[in-house]
């Protein structure tokens, strides 16, 4: 059997619809698969991505290198206990389908991480968040596949370093493992974040009798819908930014200046301030340029409106950097992996 493809467009495998060519191209959809792949000298030498969904990428030239789409399915009870079920998902199930089986089996937790694209593989990458709850919350472990020594490994919470959108395999060991499966711990009793943002709200909307995790998925699930671009219709790949956190002073500075600025404390000297807040400001918002822009609802989406390069969504992503740089004195960073 053939191994690799030759010269495949990414387009269909990245939500931003960016139109670049991998020079080869694979897929697994098991860990025999997996390794035959790791054991090809073309793969231990050449540029090399493990992709899920690509909803959290950016393609800004083609890739001189290997493309390895995860298709490892499977969700399985391995334990419970009073208090939890131990749910093993496989690296290649759509996040999204796992919160709804979840849902379906009133296992609690991941409810206000409804609608989020892309693969479960991929959510410990940036420790996925949304509406107050991060998936380091209901983490128990991850096994994962060296790339080069070719071992299997159990990671625990600690040992991902968990942060604000960040893991370390964003970091210290960017590139250098294939996330297999992802174990999450799950609540026989739910608790309920509904104070974040607008799910109250939504909730109120509801006729309910008594408070429940599906009825909190689909206040999510209505917020985002109405708020995000849905990515099968308009390229984009969520928050292209992520929100600084600064000290205290520098805060205090913008707030001088703008005293209806947002802000959420971190801890006794730093605060998180909004970064859709910031790029608003500067009139950002809904700012289309050709074939690409800031979405007219979400400034923290830039978004592909087709036919774009990724090349001209990076330099827009450059240019407001640059601008809140200069106004602010904060710099921007990017949420999105860039290739
Ligand atoms: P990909 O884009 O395929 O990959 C992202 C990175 O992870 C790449 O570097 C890739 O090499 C690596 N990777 C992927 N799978 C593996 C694996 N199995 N092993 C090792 N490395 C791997 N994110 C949030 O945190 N919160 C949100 O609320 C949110 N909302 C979004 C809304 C929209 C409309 C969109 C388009 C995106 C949103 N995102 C959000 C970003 C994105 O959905 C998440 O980061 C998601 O986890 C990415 O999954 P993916 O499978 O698409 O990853
Ligand atoms: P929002 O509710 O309009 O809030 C704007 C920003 O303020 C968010 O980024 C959020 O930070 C912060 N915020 C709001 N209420 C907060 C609170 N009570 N405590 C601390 N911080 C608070 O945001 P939105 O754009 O509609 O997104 C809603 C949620 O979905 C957010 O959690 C966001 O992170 C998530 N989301 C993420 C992506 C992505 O690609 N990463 C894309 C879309 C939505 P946080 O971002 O830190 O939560």
């Amino acid at each position: 059997m053939q191994l690799f493809q030759e010269n495949i467009s990414l387009r269909p495998y990245n939500t931003f619809g960016i139109d670049v060519n991998a020079k080869l191209f694979s897929s697994f959809a098991n860990e025999d698969e997996l390794m035959a792949l790791l054991s090809e000298k073309t793969v231990q030498t050449e540029q090399r991505l493990f992709l899920g969904g690509g909803s959290n990428v950016l393609f800004t030239q083609d890739f001189n290198g290997v493309v390895m789409i995860n298709r490892m399915k499977g969700i399985e009870l391995i334990k419970e206990d009073d208090t939890y079920y131990y749910v093993k998902a496989m690296a290649g199930e759509v996040w999204h389908q796992f919160v709804m089986y979840c849902i379906q089996h009133d296992m609690a937790g991941i409810e206000n991480l409804s609608l989020i694209p892309g693969s479960v593989g991929a959510s410990p990458m940036q420790n996925i968040g949304a509406y107050g709850v991060e998936i380091k919350d209901v983490f128990h472990g991850l096994e994962a596949i060296h790339v080069k020594e070719k071992a299997k490994r159990f990671f625990n919470a600690t040992e991902c370093s968990f942060g604000y959108r960040e893991s370390i395999f964003k970091r210290k060991e960017k590139d250098n493992w294939v996330i297999t499966s992802v174990t999450f711990r799950l609540k026989k009793r739910p608790e309920f974040h509904t104070t974040y943002g607008a799910i109250q709200e939504e909730l109120d909307k509801m006729t309910l009798d008594k408070m429940n995790i599906k009825a909190v998925s689909q206040a999510v699930i209505n917020i985002r819908q109405s708020k995000l671009p849905d990515p099968k219709k308009l390229g984009n790949a969520g928050s292209f930014f992520k929100n600084p956190v600064v000290d205290l002073t520098v805060y205090q500075a913008i707030k001088e200046k703008y005293p209806n600025a947002p802000c959420y404390p971190i801890d006794e000297h730093q605060v998180k301030v909004p970064a859709g807040w910031l790029i608003e400001t500067l009139g950002w918002k809904g700012k289309r340029i050709e074939n690409h822009g800031v979405h007219e609802k979400q400034a923290l989406v830039l978004v592909n409106y087709g036919g774009s390069t990724g090349q001209q969504i990076y330099d827009l992503s450059t240019a407001i950097i640059d601008d809140i740089h200069s106004t602010f004195g904060i710099t921007l960073e990017r949420e999105v992996n860039i290739y």
